[in-house]
């Protein structure tokens, strides 16, 4: 079940501050609060959303188009604005994707370098 009290719906609410990139009916984009390269974006959908899995078995058709579309605005207009050519997104699920806020976002990643996709897998002890 969807946690309103998670930041991001905070943050939609305006209840606390986000530094905001674009915004539109369906998404909202600002800056991580703890970035991870030069650049690193959130996007996030308006609606109560967990994650990727909620999101594609519960919004409407229109939702889920404006808000992947919205992804590529944000990403147009940090090109505009920035160095941001070439870029990665990222969205994590549920405790082994490494999620840490139950509302669905995807990171953009870029302004420099973002290295491998994955640090290699630890060796197990034989
Ligand atoms: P994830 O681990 O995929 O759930 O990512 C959550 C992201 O939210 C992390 O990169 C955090 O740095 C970021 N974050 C947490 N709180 C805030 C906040 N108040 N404003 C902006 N970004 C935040």
């Amino acid at each position: 079940m969807y946690d309103r009290n998670n930041v991001f719906a905070k943050i939609l609410r305006g209840e606390i501050p986000c530094k905001k990139i674009h915004e539109n009916d369906y998404a909202l984009a600002f800056e991580d609060l703890y970035p991870q390269r030069r650049i690193h974006i959130l996007v996030i959908p308006k609606g109560e959303f967990s994650d990727l899995d909620d999101f594609n078995s519960k919004a409407s058709n229109k939702e889920i188009a404006e808000f992947f579309r919205t992804i590529t605005v944000v990403a147009r207009k940090l090109e505009a604005s920035s160095d941001f050519s070439g870029y990665r997104i990222i969205s994590n699920i549920g405790e082994n994707g490494g999620q840490e806020v139950p509302h669905l976002h995807f990171h953009l990643l870029g302004g420099e370098a973002v290295g491998k996709m994955l640090s290699p897998r630890k060796q197990k002890n034989i």
